[in-house]
């Protein structure tokens, strides 16, 4: 373990302990925080003072949110939001205890049916969230003496999954499966665990998981993809990129949330029977956990429905990302290819993220400037996510405030020089 709690602690140091007390035992968070925001890395609160649509009130000007995750729009559909009132009204406000003493609900097993049968897998096993199922599962699949190899650009829930799993962990390069072959290549392990995101979060990129699935044969390691962003998004009827890359039954464990694309809260995973009966045995973020409230659990019900039925809402995602994409070329960024519903623009340091989040708002649309450590330093960005909810109007207005993100760049990148992030 690290040097944290070894014997020079507090209890074997009464001195220490004393003069840190009478300095005030929490001091050291007042210069930890003026150090961050000296560094414009302080994060604040933004409080949504109202919703309406895809608009939101706050700091008392009403916004157009290019910052949620609700990429087809059914947090606020009608139709989701009745089955989360139903669901309260047969079941009550919450689920009362963890799933297996008696929080699982009938609701919850349809759920599951739901999504196994979406996710082309024998069974499911719904978390409370994402985050959870995440560091439940890679825990309960690896542990000290077997390693897990872990894409550099993972969620963070990957990433603690990975370190609370004890295992030793190869991080490869950014979806390259060269790399992943010559960290397998080196052995030494009891059992092996290669994990992904499926869309990237912060980038909106994708994995290829045909190349990744071709190295795991090789070394006869597990496979697991984070389906967070295309889960509703990505392929037809929105299963996901295991589905669209045809290679659903090469994946072994394949998670997703209720808490993106179907509006809701909650996470799952997707996989065999027996890999499910196995965390339900040992995932400590399900067992130790009070079960996914039903208004979360109705309302996901009706949204993997809505999902799979109503194809548009995907065209109108990639429609916007066409859109925006070319507007931020044709005004001199350099933009990747982009799969899902987000687009990054990358500015570079953490206070021009936070200039071109201004100069957004100023413009009618509210995305928060992404900085370090949720990105990697020199990195900062801006963060877009489309949905479904725009209209021509509110298209039109994204457009323009976009628009004036590339001027903005563009002025200050020849300031900098040719390529400043080179
Ligand atoms: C949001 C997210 C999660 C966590 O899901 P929650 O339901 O929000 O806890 C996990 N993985 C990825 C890639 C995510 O973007």
């Amino acid at each position: 373990m690290n040097g944290r709690g070894s014997s020079t602690g507090l209890p074997d140091t009464p001195t220490v302990a004393a003069n840190a007390s009478s300095r005030g035992s929490l001091e050291w968070i007042s210069a930890e925080l003026g150090q961050l925001a000296s560094m414009h890395l302080e994060r604040r609160m933004y409080l949504i003072e109202g919703v309406d649509g895809p608009y939101v009130s706050l700091d008392g000007r009403r916004l157009l949110l290019a910052a949620s995750n609700d990429y087809l729009g059914l947090r606020t559909d009608g139709r989701v939001v009745e089955a989360a009132k139903e669901a309260v009204e047969v079941w009550g406000a919450g689920s009362g205890a963890s799933p297996l003493v008696s929080g699982y609900t009938d609701l919850h097993a349809q759920l599951e049916a739901a999504l196994a049968e979406f996710k082309g897998k024998e069974d499911c096993v719904v978390f409370s969230s994402g985050y959870l199922a995440n560091l439940g599962t890679i825990t309960s699949l690896v542990s000290k003496g077997d390693v897990v190899f872990s894409d550099e650009l993972n969620h963070a829930s990957i990433i603690d999954g990975c370190r609370l799993s004890g295992a030793e962990i190869r991080i490869f390069r950014h979806r390259d499966y060269d790399h992943l072959d010559e960290l397998a290549r080196k052995g030494g392990f009891r059992r092996g665990l290669v994990v992904t995101d499926s869309v990237f979060s912060m980038d909106g990129d994708v994995a290829d998981l045909g190349a990744l699935v071709q190295v795991a044969q090789r070394y006869g390691l597990m496979t697991m993809i984070d389906e967070a962003h295309a889960t509703g998004v990505v392929g037809d009827s929105g299963r996901g990129l295991a589905h669209l890359q045809g290679v659903s039954d090469e994946i072994d464990v394949i998670m997703g949330t209720l808490s993106k694309a179907l509006g809701s809260q909650g996470g799952f995973v997707a996989g065999s029977s027996e890999l499910i009966r196995w965390l339900r045995n040992r995932a400590r973020g399900f067992i130790y956990d009070t079960a996914a409230g039903p208004a979360a659990i109705g309302a996901a019900l009706r949204a993997v429905e809505i999902v799979r039925s109503e194809e548009w809402r995907r065209q109108r995602i990639r429609s916007l990302r066409n859109s925006v994409v070319e507007t931020l070329r044709a005004g001199g960024l350099p933009m990747p290819e982009l799969a899902a519903g987000i687009v990054p623009v990358v500015v570079g340091e953490a206070e021009d993220a936070l200039a071109a989040q201004k100069l957004l708002a100023d413009n009618g649309v509210f995305a928060p400037a992404i900085r370090p450590p949720s990105v990697p330093p020199g990195t900062a960005r801006i963060r877009l996510t489309l949905t479904a909810a725009f209209g021509e109007r509110e298209e039109t207005v994204l457009l323009g405030a976009v628009a004036r993100v590339a001027e903005a760049w563009r002025d200050r990148s020849q300031e900098l020089g040719p390529d400043p992030l080179g």
